[in-house]
């Protein structure tokens, strides 16, 4: 391992906070198929939807008086009228707490907005999500002191938009190469910020931003170790500066750019949580915030599932309309079953923030967003295909010959973005691996590590084995709950899900055996079991939420079918899960790696020939 890995893996894992509890998605990756707290599927109570019903329809309302989203895509602006009608509505403070001037609504009833929104236009979505997902209000609900609270949640609420900057130029996925330095005064009240930030969405409005830097070194156990720290900036302050708004394939109306800092006087009362704590407020602030990507997602994959509906019915060729072929039908089938699966995902985790504010969700986020983002990419290709050629023309050329204006092609360009940002699908993969592991770090690492003295490890070893000695048999008892859902067929999937939960921890356990320490390099294999454990997560979700939904005889045309959706939602991810199995066992990964290790040095050999 290199040193710049090393710098990297050991600022992430200072900046991990222990896992609270062990959430029904870590038991998934244990063999632990445990649905306390998530059966019955959790509904909203009575109050909460209606506040969130009452919200959702002025939004609406707003959305269609104001937000003309083929225009703002067009032109790559919001009207300031529509920012207004949004900070009137208070669209900006939809969780921040009554008290300091928000809505004060639920986790859930932010998601539906985020639905709302996602299917309808992505620059809107990003402009009040990168504000209250990442931006000044979620970290300072979580970590402001009292007088933060009071002094910016109402400005926020209000409308002052905010942002996040955590990214620059060579730091992406990989903070620990952060060069933005803010140094304490000689009196120690402030700090002196200096450097700049990149792709900071909502930077070149915003009036305040969390912006992360790095403060001098502290010592622990002997050595200087870095320390990264969240400031709350006011962009009014001498020294901030908008250096470049930057331009996109798609979201073209993001208000997106360079942000430098230039001897920008910190107080250091705006320190979120504790210096050299910046980190963890980022890590842990995207833990709820990303949920509200795979709620956008959810919208705009129902909103293609109509809009391919429509067409499939509507265009004939061949005499027949092209839902009656074989190879369409089925991308309908697929999009209708999996933005259902989606929904339910995003429903299941929002609806434990609700339950309780300090769930520790950082696990479920990340499935929603792994799986709910890679998902709704494939949902919007499917659609653009389904259209055919009227797919890939623009919304102003549809309308100049005529035609009805179908945005496929801007939901495409808008949507390539979600598996980059809020951490990327590989890094992703990468975070949720290592939350899948933790269980089994924190039993068999002291064991292993030649840090600790002799006896300590050897007790440790003891300690280790007499946890497997029983967890491991266990592994491969037939024995699994019962569920009671009506139709059977739910019951069935619940049970394949129950079963492949301790087949997943039994096969992650024998790589851990046959690759020990090696194990944490194996991306694909890591990956792979990952994406075990997100369908897993998705069938369980869409098995106990369609349970409900058909107890609760909600929708009778949609509930006819939903036993049909959700039966071939289930089917088709076993099919995945099997090929993620045989593909633990046979693979090209080490001549693929070999092959690519050999073009990038040809690649660097002729660059600097
Ligand atoms: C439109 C837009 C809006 C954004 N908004 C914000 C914002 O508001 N605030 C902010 O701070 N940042 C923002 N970002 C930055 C965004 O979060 C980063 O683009 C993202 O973190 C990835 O960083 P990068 O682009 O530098 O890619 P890199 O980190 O350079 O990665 C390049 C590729 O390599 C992969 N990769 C990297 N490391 C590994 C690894 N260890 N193993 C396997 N694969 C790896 C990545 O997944 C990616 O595919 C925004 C970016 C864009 C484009």
């Amino acid at each position: 391992m290199s040193a710049g890995q090393r710098a990297a893996l050991e600022l992430t894992e200072a900046a991990r906070e222990p896992a609270r509890e062990q959430t029904f998605a870590a038991g998934l990756f244990m063999g632990k198929f445990d649905l306390a707290g998530i059966h019955p599927f959790p509904t909203q109570g009575v109050g909460d939807r209606a506040r969130g019903d009452a919200f959702l329809k002025e939004l609406e309302a707003l959305l269609r008086e104001y937000v003309d989203a083929d225009e703002i895509d067009r032109t790559g602006e919001i009207p300031q009228r529509v920012i207004d009608e949004l900070a009137k509505l208070g669209a900006f403070g939809i969780k921040i707490p009554v008290e300091y001037g928000g809505l004060g609504l639920s986790q859930t009833n932010y998601c539906r907005a985020a639905m709302l929104l996602g299917g309808w236009c992505g620059n809107t979505t990003a402009l009040i999500s990168a504000h209250q997902s990442i931006g000044v209000p979620q970290p300072l609900i979580l970590f402001g002191t009292e007088a933060q609270k009071k002094k910016y949640l109402p400005r926020v609420a209000r409308g002052e938009i905010s942002a996040f900057a955590l990214t620059e130029t060579d730091v992406g996925s990989d903070p620990a190469a952060m060069t933005t330095r803010a140094e304490p005064t000689p009196d120690g009240r402030f700090f002196i910020l200096n450097g700049e930030k990149l792709w900071c969405t909502n930077g070149t409005k915003a009036r305040v931003i969390v912006v992360m830097a790095k403060t001098p070194p502290k010592p622990v156990n002997g050595r200087a170790k870095e320390q990264i720290t969240a400031f709350v900036v006011e962009t009014d302050w001498p020294g901030v500066e908008v250096e470049y708004r930057c331009r996109f394939m798609g979201l073209r109306a993001l208000y997106n750019g360079v942000i430098r800092f230039t001897n920008v006087r910190v107080p250091r009362e705006n320190i979120l949580l504790a210096e050299g704590r910046g980190l963890r407020v980022a890590l842990t602030t995207l833990d709820t915030g990303r949920l509200t990507l795979p709620a956008a997602c959810v919208g705009m994959s129902k909103r293609c599932l109509e809009i391919s509906r429509d067409w499939a019915n509507q265009r004939v060729q061949w005499g027949a309309s092209i839902g009656r072929h074989a190879a369409i039908a089925d991308k309908i089938a697929r999009m209708a079953a999996n933005t259902f699966a989606m929904e339910s995902m995003t429903l299941l985790a929002a609806s434990r923030v609700d339950r309780d504010k300090n769930a520790d969700v950082r696990l479920e986020a990340a499935l929603c967003k792994l799986w709910g983002t890679e998902t709704a990419w494939q949902i919007v290709n499917d659609t653009m295909q389904i259209r055919g050629g009227r797919g890939y023309e623009t919304a102003a050329s549809l309308q100049g010959r005529g035609e009805p204006v179908v945005p496929v092609e801007r939901f495409l360009r808008d949507s390539r973005i979600n598996t980059i940002f809020e951490g990327s699908s590989e890094i992703m993969r990468l975070f949720i691996a290592r939350e899948m592991l933790d269980p089994h770090l924190k039993i068999a690492a002291p064991a292993m590590n030649s840090q600790l003295p002799w006896p300590q490890r050897l007790r440790a070893a003891a300690k280790a084995m007499s946890f497997y000695l029983t967890w491991y048999p266990k592994q491969w008892l037939p024995i699994y709950p019962t569920f009671n859902l009506q139709p059977s067929t739910l019951n069935t999937h619940l049970r394949y899900a129950a079963r492949t939960s301790r087949r997943l921890a039994r096969a992650i356990f024998h790589a851990m055996i046959r690759r020990g320490p090696k194990l944490e390099r194996e991306q694909l294999l890591l990956g792979r079991f990952v994406d075990i454990g997100a369908e897993l997560f998705a069938i369980t979700a869409a098995c106990l939420r369609a349970g409900q939904l058909l107890l609760a005889g909600e929708d009778k045309t949609e509930s006819e079918r939903l036993p049909e959706l959700v039966d071939y939602f289930c089917r088709s991810a076993r099919l995945r899960i099997e090929e993620n199995f045989r593909q633990i066992r046979t693979n090209t990964d080490r001549p693929g790696y070999r092959l690519s290790q050999q073009m990038l040095k040809d690649r660097t050999g002729r660059d600097s020939a």
